[in-house]
């Protein structure tokens, strides 16, 4: 069975998870003040332009929403790191290759069962 992950990597890759963690929870907050602005403006544009605004506040709200299933699984990495389970595939066991962890610290699944 190969190794799981170093000390090293595990600290590397947290520092990751936290960044991006307080990334998306800004942009979070970045939004949330954007749609408040929207539907105050709503009353004195067109109908034109409340169309595009309405549409801009649905891309915000998926946006929103992608936000928040990522954070949700950066919680659930984060946890997995405080119970020692991290790097570790939640399927079958194997260590998640370091490469893949890089480009996306929060994946649960090896390469194998991801697919
Ligand atoms: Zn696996």
């Amino acid at each position: 069975m190969a190794d799981g992950l170093s000390k090293t990597q595990l600290a590397a890759l947290k520092n990751l998870l936290v960044k991006r963690q307080s990334e998306l929870k800004a942009l979070d907050d970045e939004g949330a003040n954007w749609r408040g602005t929207v539907e105050l403006d709503q009353q004195s544009v067109g109908r034109l332009s409340r169309m595009d605004a309405l549409q801009q506040q649905e891309m915000a709200q998926a946006e929103a929403r992608r936000r928040t299933s990522d954070l949700a699984r950066i919680d659930i990495a984060l946890k997995r790191i405080a119970e020692d389970e991290y790097g570790w595939c939640a399927e079958c066991g194997e260590p998640i290759a370091y490469k893949r962890l890089e480009i996306d610290p929060a994946a649960a699944l090896c390469v194998n069962c991801a697919r």
